[in-house]
């Protein structure tokens, strides 16, 4: 069993892979929805405007955009930064470039072996051409 803390209410639950518990998750769906209609109307909105007209936290909508379940045009409030870079970002975790490295060297720790054979095979024809 996985037991975390809850990212917005402290309180402890079982994780299945999220950062916060299933009140506050199904708390921040319905928030999902709020805010997705409120940028529907003001698509030039920043976080603190949403949050402000809304009345849904900052860090409910920041949770919802590290999810990926909308972008901020103007991301210029967010405090969104890549995982691996800290270029700001306006959603997700990674910024693209980092998202294609990770997924690139993922690729390659599937294949060392693949890779491992090839470069002996390289070598061993390059020492019969030595010989001769
Ligand atoms: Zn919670
Ligand atoms: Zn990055």
């Amino acid at each position: 069993m996985n037991i975390r803390q809850c990212a917005f209410c402290t309180k402890p639950f079982q994780s299945i892979g999220r950062k916060i518990c299933p009140e506050c998750s199904a708390k921040a769906d319905q928030d999902f929805f709020t805010v997705r209609d409120y940028l529907y109307e003001n698509k030039r909105a920043s976080i603190d405007e949403v949050a402000e007209e809304t009345g849904v936290s900052v860090q409910t909508i920041k949770h919802l955009l590290k999810e990926g379940r909308f972008e901020l045009i103007d991301a210029s409030g967010v405090l969104l930064n890549c995982e691996a870079c800290r270029k700001p970002i306006k959603a997700g975790r990674m910024c693209k470039p980092c998202k294609e490295k990770v997924s690139n060297e993922m690729q390659d720790s599937l294949g060392p072996q693949a890779s491992r054979r090839g470069r002996a095979k390289a070598g061993s024809s390059t020492a019969k051409l030595k010989n001769n």
